[in-house]
Parts: C-alpha cells; sequence; structure tokens
C-alpha cells in the first residue's frame, strides 16, 4: 500500500454510511489504508457497531468517546450539537492523528478526509502535522454550493431569507429557491448557528479539495460549474456511495419480516414509508400520514418511529422505538391489514429499495436515501423535515424531476387528502410513471459512474494519485 489517509466521519448513521463505504472503496479500489475516525453524541447504537465491527478487517477505525454527558449543552438544535461536537473533538483529533503519523509499521498518513461538519481546528491540526486537509463532503452538490454562496447572500440581504419573496439563483444552477426552502442553520441570522455555518461555509475555501458524494449524472450543471470556479478548491464526484454490504445489523427480525412481506406482494405496488434515522413527525401529523395511506388503498411498508415535536428528533439516537401504536388512529392497523405493514423504528431500507415489490419511496430527503432510491431506480414523494432537505425536495421535483414534493397548508402540516394525491400521483398517474422512468435511467448511469471508467471512478482515481505523489 502505498499511502494512508484518515476519514473522519461526523456523527450519525447519515454520515457514518458513506464515510466507511468511502474507507470500503479507497482500500479495496484504490490499494489505500485507511483509517476511518468516528464520533458520536452518546453511545453508538446497535446499527453503528454492527456497522464498524463488520468494516474492522479492512480498515482501521479509531473510535472518539462520546463527550461526558455534563459537557453537553442543553441547546437542541442538531447544527449546534454537531458543531459542538466537532470543537470538543478536536484534541482528540490532534492526538490520534499525531500518533497515526508518529507510526513506522504503516503506510504514511498524506491526507485527512473530515466530514462537511467540523470546524477550523481541523485545518491547523492537519498543518501542523504535515498532513494535506481535505473535505468529504456526505450530501449533494447543492448543499456544498449554497455554502459557498453563504457569504455572498449574507452580503447581498438584509433581514431573514424566509422574507424575502423572490426566488434566488445559486451560482451556475437554473434551478432557482425561496428562502423558506434554505437550509435549516440559516433560517434565524440572529442564531449562533447561523453565524457558525456561516464560518464553516469559509471553511471550504481553505480546504485542498472536496470530495463529493455525487455524481455527474445527477448534479452536472452546479458540478461543472465548481470546477470551472478558480476561487473553489477542486471538486471530485466521487458518488453515489452506497453502502455494499446487504446486512447492516446482522440477522434481525424485523428485516426478515419486511422482506417476507414485499415477497407476497406484486411487483411495483408498495409504496416504502420512512424518514430516514433521524426523522421525526408530531403526533397530529403522524394521524393524518396513517389516514392518507389508509385513504389511499395502496400497499404500504411504514417504519413508525415515536411521535415528537421536534423534527429530528431521532438525530442522534434517542427514543424511537414504541412498545405500541396507540398514537396511530384507533383500528388503523387492523383496518389496514394485508394491504400495509407497519414497523418500528427501522428497515433495512437498501435491500427494500432494490426490491421489485417497491413502486415508490415517500421520503425526507435525507441525501443518502435519495441516492439509495435514485440508484435502485424508484421514485419518490419528497416529504422534507430538517437540514438541508427543502432544498434537496426542491431539486428532486423541478430539477431533476423523479419526486412530488408534500404541501404543507397553513399550519404547516401535510393533510390526509394531500397525501392521497401524492400517493395516486407516484402510484397510479401518467405522472408517477414517467417518474418512474427518468429515475430507473439515470439510476442506471449513475450505477455506472461509480464503477472502473465511470466519471466518478475517474475522479476518485484522480485525487487518489494525488494522496499517492505527494
Ligand atoms: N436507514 C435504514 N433503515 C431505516 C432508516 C434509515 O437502513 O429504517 C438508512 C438509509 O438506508 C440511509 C441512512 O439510514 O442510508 C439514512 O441516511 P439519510 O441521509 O437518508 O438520512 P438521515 O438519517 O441522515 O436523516
Amino acid at each position: 500500500m502505498a499511502a494512508q489517509v484518515a476519514i473522519l466521519s461526523g456523527p450519525g448513521i447519515g454520515h457514518l454510511f458513506p464515510c466507511s463505504e468511502l474507507a470500503r472503496r479507497l482500500v479495496r479500489h484504490h490499494n489505500l489504508s485507511v483509517s476511518l475516525i468516528t464520533q458520536s453524541l452518546g453511545p453508538p447504537s446497535d446499527t453503528e457497531l454492527s456497522l464498524i465491527s463488520s468494516i474492522r478487517e479492512e480498515i482501521n477505525v479509531v473510535s472518539i468517546p462520546p463527550p461526558p454527558p455534563h459537557s453537553i449543552p442543553q441547546n437542541k438544535n442538531l447544527i449546534f450539537l454537531l458543531l459542538f461536537l466537532s470543537a470538543h473533538n478536536g484534541p482528540h483529533l490532534h492526538t490520534i492523528l499525531n500518533s497515526l503519523t508518529a507510526n513506522t509499521s504503516t503506510p504514511p498518513l498524506k491526507a485527512l478526509l473530515v466530514d462537511m461538519f467540523c470546524d477550523e481546528a481541523t485545518l491547523d491540526i492537519t498543518q501542523e502535522l504535515g498532513v494535506r486537509h481535505y473535505m468529504f463532503f456526505t450530501s449533494g452538490c447543492i448543499l456544498l454550493s449554497f455554502a459557498l454562496h453563504l457569504t455572498k447572500l449574507d452580503e447581498t440581504y438584509d433581514g431573514e431569507y424566509t422574507d424575502i419573496l423572490e426566488p434566488i439563483r445559486l451560482p451556475g444552477y437554473s434551478q432557482s429557491f425561496y428562502g423558506k426552502d434554505f437550509p435549516q442553520p440559516v433560517v434565524e441570522r440572529k442564531n449562533e448557528v447561523y453565524t457558525s455555518y456561516l464560518s464553516l461555509s469559509k471553511l471550504y475555501y481553505k480546504t485542498r479539495g472536496i470530495l463529493v458524494n455525487s455524481t455527474e449524472e445527477l448534479e452536472p450543471e452546479l458540478i461543472n460549474f465548481m470546477k470551472e470556479d478558480e476561487r473553489i478548491p477542486p471538486v471530485y464526484p466521487i458518488g453515489p456511495l452506497i453502502r455494499s454490504c446487504s446486512r447492516d445489523r446482522g440477522s434481525d427480525a424485523t428485516d426478515d419480516q419486511c422482506l417476507r412481506w414485499l415477497e407476497e406482494q406484486p411487483n411495483r405496488t408498495v409504496l416504502y414509508v420512512s424518514f430516514g434515522s433521524g426523522g421525526t413527525l408530531t403526533r397530529e401529523q403522524m394521524k393524518e400520514l396513517a389516514w392518507g395511506l389508509e385513504l389511499s388503498k395502496q400497499r404500504f411498508l411504514w417504519v413508525v418511529k415515536r411521535p415528537n415535536d421536534e423534527a429530528d428528533a431521532s438525530y442522534f439516537g434517542g427514543e424511537i422505538n414504541v412498545s405500541s401504536f396507540n398514537f396511530l388512529p384507533n383500528g388503523f392497523l387492523d383496518r389496514t391489514k394485508g394491504l400495509g405493514l407497519v414497523v418500528f423504528a427501522w428497515a433495512p431500507q437498501l435491500q427494500m429499495l432494490g426490491h421489485a415489490a417497491i413502486g415508490g419511496f415517500l421520503t425526507h430527503c435525507g441525501w443518502n436515501s435519495i441516492l439509495e432510491s435514485i440508484s435502485n431506480g424508484v421514485p419518490m414523494i419528497a416529504w422534507p423535515l430538517f437540514a438541508e432537505q427543502k432544498m434537496n425536495a426542491v431539486m428532486l421535483e423541478e430539477d431533476v424531476k423523479v419526486a412530488v414534493r408534500a404541501k404543507v397548508d397553513d399550519t404547516g402540516l401535510v393533510r390526509k387528502e394531500e397525501i392521497v394525491r401524492l400517493i395516486k400521483c407516484l402510484m397510479e398517474d401518467e405522472q408517477g410513471r414517467k417518474m418512474r422512468d427518468r429515475v430507473s435511467l439515470i439510476g442506471l448511469k449513475a450505477a455506472h459512474s461509480v464503477e472502473e471508467g465511470g466519471s466518478s471512478f475517474r475522479s476518485m482515481k484522480a485525487v487518489v494519485s494525488e494522496w499517492i505523489n505527494l
């Protein structure tokens, strides 16, 4: 092995999955030695532990211990906590990198790839140790280009972005956005989260290169633009990186139940409903969704978590399991028996999206879920909840045209009538059929791009030879 790189994964399964997949591919296809540094706010979940143990043979995994509970701020804002963790773990990172560089029995450490939520300290540490600083952006180019453009937006507009009535364009992108669809960290400009995110976005200009989990097949305009802008560090689209292990937690009863049930359903008839590892619905919204599913009379498989008033309540684990479904409308489970399956908290998403029975995906538009859906040729109902998901949803519906977006009413709810409309559109109408054809085509091209000779594979090869030749 010619060289070693270290990857600092952000906390949460949505970061650990793509970071571990990147590590695996660098080892298997590019003959690098890789250390994967993981972090979490609390004890890692079973899924995280199982993933880590499944890659230990090939990858040197170093886990930073979670901070002592009393040191964790009470602030529940997701971005605030992510940035807190990054700052808190700086000294640990320093120690780990120091020992990796000092170890003469492993190939020399050439680069640190930091996940998208990191702070300036990571840059200082790499400079001190003579290691190159790169970024691995686990979301799409849309969020990346938004972040790169944020300083300009900050200088151009006063007041809240949500109050701007005209559509706003990102440089190099024909699709426009309204302020209400901007990512969560920028919704309140007086909030310290905004200030931190603004500084973070400036750091993106200082790194040596940005690897992004996307592909020219999905975001060609943005990629071309970023590659041509000389102020932006080199951008390497290397995705879609979708985890290659088929089972995340070994054999689990729920996994088997889901897959057995799907086996009994006709092809392309089941709507898969899931809000990712982090997303949660309020009690009232949960009821509307249940009614919508029931009234639609379509087959569905719904991964249910305990209702919560915060949309990202299960991001760091937390109480997502439920002992009864008493928050669903009375009699819902009986009335939908045979037509729908409801499971607790977690389903084998990747295997399910690849199953012939799945005809559509109602998703919160987390970036991994989007890539997994597209790669499996599954059209979507876009129901964004937090982070950058609203922008992702706009892109999926209006630019890529593989999703239909859920409309919220004046009270912030997606009502049952709207849910019935969305499901019908996706599963029965001509529009749904067109979206399916389109997503199948893009999915095939995207899958090809990470294979030898494909554009993402070549991009990865280019950055790897840069490291080797350092
Ligand atoms: N996932 C899964 N089963 C579930 C929920 C999520 O396997 O029941 C996986 C999903 O396949 C994806 C990741 O968890 O790889 C979620 O990442 P995403 O970016 O979509 O959303 P996040 O969970 O970070 O909000």
